[in-house]
């Protein structure tokens, strides 16, 4: 990946000034996950922070005005993606759009067993290829900060979608850096992708949300989900999903 160096003297500018204070105290209270990770990991995802909010523009919708909280609570758990490798911050996405609460989008929905719902959906979040934005409703936010191990995360979910966009393709996967990396990627993913369906088409019950059975991409947005949810017992059940997303 080759970032133009003014964007990249920029960020390192950035990550190295000290956060403000009331920074880390608004991830220590809202994001439980931030007072587990090393000092390391909690400074690395600090300068991430900063540069994500410097970069993307945050919008209230709904009659919600935008907060340095709902910025950085945000910021926090998308940037926990970008961790440990190196990103360009999301570069598909330009504006944050957050709602006080869950919203109505006029769409329709794969409800599963190939029934699809039309018009009227009640959405917490949303994010879309070439679309540049990212929708989120910010109760549900704060919820999923607050509940780590639920198996449920809608920063993450949205967030993994725009990770999949970074090589043009919402296709499920990320961009990565080998050709070997690809194949080995397709391989665990595609038998991976096969048994979550066939689980959810039997009515078998599985870790992963059957959510994830829709296509490739939900499937993606899905597990990243539970490597941060669950991160134990998807080692214990998907040992070869476990080990790709943690590479
Ligand atoms: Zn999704």
């Amino acid at each position: 990946m080759v970032l133009d160096l003014f964007k990249s003297r920029r960020r390192a500018r950035l990550r190295a000034h000290a956060a403000p204070k009331a920074w880390r105290a608004i991830l220590e209270h809202n994001l439980p996950v931030f007072g587990r990770l090393t000092k390391e990991d909690q400074n690395e995802l600090l300068g991430h922070v900063q540069v994500f909010v410097a970069e993307k523009h945050f919008e209230g919708a709904g009659g919600l005005g935008i907060t340095d909280e709902i910025k950085v609570t945000v910021a926090g758990q998308a940037c926990l993606l970008l961790l440990h490798r190196e990103t360009d911050y999301y570069p598909e996405l330009t504006s944050i759009i957050v709602y006080p609460t869950g919203y109505i989008a006029d769409e329709e929905r794969h409800i599963g067993g190939g029934i699809w719902q039309e018009g009227g959906e009640h959405r917490l979040g949303h994010t879309g290829e070439r679309l540049g934005a990212l929708v989120l409703a910010w109760d549900a936010v704060r919820h999923g900060a607050a509940a780590p191990t639920d198996g449920e995360n809608l920063v993450l979910h949205e967030f993994a979608h725009q990770l999949d966009f970074e090589n043009q393709r919402s296709d499920g996967t990320p961009a990565l850096e080998t050709r070997g990396d690809y194949l080995a990627w397709a391989r665990v993913m595609s038998a991976e992708f096969e048994a979550l369906r066939d689980a959810t088409d039997s009515g078998v019950p599985t870790l992963l949300d059957s959510y994830g059975a829709t296509d490739p991409a939900e499937f993606f947005a899905v597990i990243t989900e539970a490597f941060f949810e669950h991160p134990k017992a998807l080692k214990e059940k998907h040992s070869d999903l476990y080990d790709e997303l943690k590479k």
